[in-house]
């Protein structure tokens, strides 16, 4: 082999090992989101990493017939996954889902339906927005690495202790 060939041989091997990394941090991430789900959201949930069916939305939270919420979230957020995900995981805890009707949009294709066809309520939207940002001062603060998957498990650790739920 070429001196040149060794060289693009070595940085190949460098950038297939950093993409092992990028797809375990992810996996790390995955696992963790549909782990800490129910806890944080104070109820069983369901979490999908693929598209909403709306054509403009990050997330989604929809409820099953059976009453189940069922939350999709982009799998390509990157930094902002954590967000998006405490947003869906608010309107679960603040009880939204309680007064949506109960559908089978979570089986909808990704992208599929018309950006307004639910517009989001806008009192439910601030409260969400007051939820999540306690949340991730509550996170960054307690998480050891300040990462999102640090964050996450904060809030879970959070949630899990005895006599301190809220
Ligand atoms: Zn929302």
């Amino acid at each position: 082999m070429t001196k040149a060939g060794v060289t693009g041989m070595s940085d190949l091997l460098e950038r297939i090992d950093q993409a092992i990394d990028q797809m375990a941090d992810d996996m790390s991430l995955s696992v963790m989101m549909v782990i800490a789900a129910p806890t944080i959201a104070g109820r069983p949930c369901i979490i999908r990493r693929k598209a909403p069916g709306s054509k403009d939305a990050y997330g989604s939270t929809t409820v099953r017939p059976d009453g189940l919420p069922v939350i999709r979230i982009d799998p390509d957020l990157g930094k902002d996954t954590v967000k998006i995900y405490l947003h869906e995981l608010a309107h679960i805890r603040l009880g939204h889902v309680d007064q949506v009707r109960r559908t089978n949009l979570h089986l909808a294709a990704p992208r599929s339906i018309p950006a307004d066809a639910n517009p989001s309520i806008r009192e439910w939207e601030n409260q969400v927005d007051d939820q999540v940002n306690e949340w991730l001062r509550y996170g960054r603060k307690h998480a050891d690495p300040g990462d999102q998957l640090g964050i996450i498990q904060a809030l879970y650790k959070h949630y899990k202790k005895p006599n301190k739920r809220g």
